[in-house]
């Protein structure tokens, strides 16, 4: 394997030296940097969540790859951070980037999931290429009373209905593609995470979602107990969608109210999956490091207002029949009219809003 030095973040790594990785090499994915800057300064904040010294969190990077993240959590955030790849290739080579950054570091060559089996963990990251759901029964019964998580899905196209039964199969409930997807797919992996986790008495409470080109990532807290995880249930509920009229509804609506079409019908979690306290004092990290575009991801996370299912402008102005109508006019308009409103991260011509799909009609 012909190698080549770079720097990311305060790391220097030794990456595979290829224009395109082949299966079975070593991945180092350039595009990430920008979401491992965001986990390093979640790690930063990581004593404050779990309300444990810095020094007794146990990490594990558990698809390690080249090594990235652990070595920068070590190095950045100063948590001691297990790395694990099973591929031999990967581990040997993140021995050679343990040793040029001179860190002290656990490192093994086994399936994640036994290694989650044999240990605990406070805070596990699993970014796998594809789906994150593989490992998650291994990380449920790896936690200790309380932990942390934070996951990545590449597989956003069974998640946002282009592959509804891979969906139904892999998550346990059947996508669709609305107009709303990016939220829909990153609901419905929360949910099945969710539900994964539920029967060992474990809570996950989101701290942070987000969806970037084409991934999700997810971080959250972790906690046992039987009543936080009946709260948890108590905000699964039915969201229903017409595809003809563009009609959509937090209830179970097997014809649309208004068109009287079938509606395609899913049960998820509807309940928060930001916390802006958490996203606060992330965005000061973020200040510190001067991690601008990181920064400014947050910020507009901030900004979204809580309610549920985003709405496409340019879907919404076409089902209605109305000339595409610009998006700060129907925030204002909405605003005016005493509705919350703002824009949101998951797409670029979308608002949120807690105006009804017949209120927002009228303003188109
Ligand atoms: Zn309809």
């Amino acid at each position: 394997m012909k190698l080549r030095e770079i720097k990311e973040g305060k790391v220097k790594l030794k990456i595979p030296n290829v224009e395109k990785s082949e299966e079975g090499e070593v991945f180092y994915n350039p595009i990430m940097t920008f979401d491992r800057n965001i986990s390093t300064c979640v790690a930063d904040l990581l004593p404050e969540i779990l309300n444990k010294k810095r020094n007794d969190i146990k990490a594990l990077d558990a698809l390690s790859a080249t090594g990235v993240r652990a070595l920068r959590y070590i190095k950045e955030s100063e948590i001691n951070t297990w790395a694990n790849d099973a591929n031999p290739k990967a581990a040997s080579l993140i021995k050679k980037n343990l040793k040029i950054n001179n860190i002290e570091m656990k490192i093994t060559n086994e399936d994640a999931n036994i290694i989650m089996r044999k240990n605990k963990f406070d805070f596990i990251d699993i970014d796998p290429f594809g789906s994150p759901i593989y490992f998650l029964d291994s990380a449920a019964r790896s936690f200790p009373k309380e932990g942390f998580l934070s996951i990545t899905a590449t597989d956003t196209a069974p998640l946002c209905g282009t592959y509804p039964k891979v969906c139904l199969r892999r998550y346990g409930i059947e996508s669709f593609k609305p107009d709303y997807y990016n939220e829909l797919g990153i609901r419905i992996l929360i949910s099945s995470m969710m539900k994964m986790f539920s029967r060992y008495e474990i809570s996950l409470t989101p701290y942070l979602s987000y969806s970037r080109r084409h991934y999700f990532r997810v971080y959250g807290k972790i906690e046992r107990g039987v009543k936080r995880v009946n709260r948890e249930m108590k905000e699964f509920g039915y969201i229903s969608h017409c595809f003809n009229c563009g009609w959509r509804g937090a209830s179970l609506n097997q014809k649309c109210p208004i068109c009287g079409s079938k509606t395609k019908f899913c049960e998820i979690y509807l309940g928060e999956i930001q916390n802006k306290t958490f996203l606060n004092s992330l965005k000061k990290k973020m200040e510190k490091r001067m991690f601008v575009k990181e920064k400014n991801l947050i910020d507009k996370i901030r900004e979204e207002v809580s309610f549920s299912l985003y709405y496409d402008t340019h879907y919404i102005c076409k089902k209605a029949g109305k000339q595409i109508k610009k998006i700060e006019n129907i925030i204002k308009d909405l605003k005016e009219s005493g509705f919350k409103a703002s824009r949101t991260h998951f797409c670029p011509t979308a608002i949120k809003t807690n105006a009804s799909f017949e209120e927002l009609i009228k303003f188109i």
